[in-house]
């Protein structure tokens, strides 16, 4: 569950990205967040991982009250939350085996258990192929698959997702959005910024738009509402 009660977000350039957010997000949502650039659709989902705080306003996240979260807890937080972002930020010395196996090390799970998680993972996204691979060997959509896999090994409840398909062509964006389906459809809460007219209105789900730091939408099967 995701829940923000007016919160507001100014930059210490005096930029206010964000000005009111209320929204609740329940568990096994799909939710697609849209608007123009630099409306705030970035600032809400960074809120969201703790990669930004709000100036005020509440921001639960399963039961966690992000107000109350110490540094050390932050972990904690991000066990929860899986990221993909639009240009993968894989690490290119490693290996993909490595980049998932570095997400589990992080967060301290026993080395015992890694090397099943990790090929369990990359069996899902149909990469198994590819543990020995680094990122530069592999095309945008294996990278970006890679980046799910990574995302996933901890089995999050939530994935958010910040144009993901922003870098890919049309083919590779459906097959990315069948395995975000796919992760969804498992119960995993799935929430994706995108520019992506196309994608918004053939895969219907719940649409919240941001303009200029507000909601302007929010509605079940909602359209894109946007020409580009
Ligand atoms: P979007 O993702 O919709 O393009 P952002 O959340 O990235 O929007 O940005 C919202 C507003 O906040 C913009 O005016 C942007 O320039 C500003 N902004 C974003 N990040 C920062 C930052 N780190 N420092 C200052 N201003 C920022
Ligand atoms: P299979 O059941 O197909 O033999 P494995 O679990 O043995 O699958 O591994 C699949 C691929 O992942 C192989 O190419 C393997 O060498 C590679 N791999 C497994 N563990 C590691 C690791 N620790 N570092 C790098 N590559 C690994």
């Amino acid at each position: 569950m995701i829940l923000m009660k007016d919160v507001y977000k100014t930059y210490p350039n005096g930029v206010t990205a964000l000005s009111g957010i209320n929204v609740d997000i329940k568990q096994g949502e799909f939710v697609y967040i849209v608007g123009p650039s630099g409306a705030g659709k970035s600032t809400f989902i960074k809120l969201m991982y703790r990669e930004e705080k709000p100036s005020s306003g509440t921001i639960l996240i399963n039961d966690m009250n992000l107000e109350e979260l110490k540094n050390r807890q932050i972990p904690l937080l991000r066990r929860q939350i899986g990221v993909v972002f639009q240009d993968f930020k894989l690490l290119p010395r490693l290996t993909v085996y490595e980049n998932i196996a570095y997400a589990l090390e992080v967060i301290e799970e026993p080395p015992s258990n890694i090397r099943q998680r990790v090929m369990d993972v990359l069996e899902e996204v149909g990469l198994k192929n590819k543990a020995r691979s680094t990122p530069n060997e592999l095309s945008g959509g294996e990278q970006q698959r890679i980046s799910i896999a990574r995302a996933i090994v901890n089995r999050p409840k939530i994935v958010i997702a910040d144009e993901p398909t922003g870098n890919l062509d049309p083919e590779t964006s459906w097959e990315i959005m069948k395995t975000f389906e796919d992760i969804n459809a498992k119960g995993t809460t799935l929430i994706m910024a995108t520019h992506s007219k196309e994608i918004v209105n053939t895969m219907k789900k719940r649409v919240i738009a941001i303009e200029s730091g507000n909601i302007a939408r929010d509605e079940d099967q909602g359209e894109y509402g946007y020409e580009i």
